[in-house]
């Protein structure tokens, strides 16, 4: 019988995958990745061989029914993305639900995700947290999306590129104001680092310099509203009394 497995790769450290994931990966009939330049990097290095078919964006409407056929027909195949999980911010929801609607076992084989990892250096409250993924490119949409999240009582997870960074951050310490925040980069690679101040000094700081490699913004709650004093209550009670008489 046919199975999809969702096999997680590395975010940047090739040695971050699973004992289970690289069996799955030497076994499997074909691993569906989204670059076969990048997967072919990360099997090779883990002296795998494999037939990779490409699946993104732009062919997945044409790929999907001859990805279903070879499942159908019981082949084994390995969803992958560039890196990190699939699905997350990446390719991967369509097939794994028709696979599921045509009766194909779908399984999971877990391991890095960018969100998650960054999540766990930030520093910041992980208790509850919103994975936004990507903002929006142009800044009233982003604003407008930031808006929305304003009043979520959780730890905020940004992907963010390089080049919109400074922006992006001015946008979010405009809407959101000085909460605090981490700008993780380049996680599990030679310059990680993780940066933690409040949002208009992170603002500051990478409006001047342009970062560098990928990154990950954690954002931490709003601060709630202290709720009313003994006084407080007492003075509201005696207004409102007042206004009776
Ligand atoms: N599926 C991936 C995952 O599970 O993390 C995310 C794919 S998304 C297209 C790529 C984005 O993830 C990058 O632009 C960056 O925001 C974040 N990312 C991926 N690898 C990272 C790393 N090593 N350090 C920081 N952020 C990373």
């Amino acid at each position: 019988e046919g199975v999809l497995h969702v096999v997680a790769t590395p975010i940047g450290n090739l040695q971050d995958i699973s004992l289970r994931a690289l069996d799955i990966l030497r076994q499997t009939d074909a691993v569906v990745c989204e670059d076969t330049r990048v997967t072919g990097k990360l099997l090779a290095a883990h002296g795998l061989q494999c037939p990779l078919v490409s699946y993104h964006e732009h062919n997945a409407e044409r790929r999907r029914p001859e990805l279903l056929a070879r499942l159908d027909a019981g082949e084994t195949l390995a969803l992958v993305s560039d890196a990190g999980t699939p699905l997350i911010s990446d390719p991967g929801y369509k097939l794994v639900r028709a696979a599921q609607d045509a009766g194909i076992p779908v399984r999971s084989v877990p391991g890095a995700s960018a969100a998650v990892a960054a999540l766990a250096v930030a520093g910041l409250p992980t208790d509850r947290f919103f994975f936004q993924g990507f903002l929006p490119h142009k800044t009233k949409a982003r604003r407008d999306t930031l808006a929305e999240l304003a009043a979520v009582p959780a730890s905020l997870v940004v992907y963010e590129s390089p080049q919109r960074l400074g922006a992006s951050l001015a946008d979010m310490a405009a809407v959101l104001g000085a909460r605090e925040a981490a700008v993780v980069r380049e996680l599990t690679k030679r310059f990680e680092e993780t940066r933690r101040a409040t949002l208009p000094e992170l603002a500051a700081h990478y409006g001047e310099t342009t970062a560098k490699g990928e990154i990950v913004v954690v954002v931490a709650p709003p601060v709630p509203a202290e709720p009313p004093g003994e006084a407080e209550l007492d003075a509201r009670l005696r207004a409102a009394l007042a206004g009776q008489s």
